[in-house]
């Protein structure tokens, strides 16, 4: 696998959705929350879910299942798993099920 090359049901996050996902993030995460203050990069989304992968600004991955809700949520919302690095982030999305 590679970052543009994504095993299903993950598919690249770039250009105009890319920017969408991570103006989502920045809306919902609130001060308090694991990742505030990061700056995200979306990576990947998933087609059956609203998962996302983002690449943080301190290197490390997460997993967030955005609420779309456009609004600050209450942490730990939303939902987020932190992942170390590419190995993990790579595990993890090969592990993702619904
Ligand atoms: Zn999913």
């Amino acid at each position: 696998m590679t970052w543009t090359d994504f095993r299903e049901p993950w598919h690249r996050a770039d250009g105009d959705s890319a920017r969408t996902f991570e103006a989502e993030a920045a809306a919902e995460i609130a001060d308090g929350h694991e990742l505030h203050g990061l700056d995200l990069i979306a990576i990947a989304t998933c087609e059956g879910c609203d998962s996302v992968v983002y690449r943080g600004s301190d290197g490390t991955f997460a997993i967030v299942h955005l609420s779309w809700t456009t609004k600050r949520e209450t942490p730990p919302w939303p939902r987020t798993t932190r992942l170390g690095g590419f190995i993990a982030a790579e595990a993890a999305m090969d592990q993702h099920e619904h």
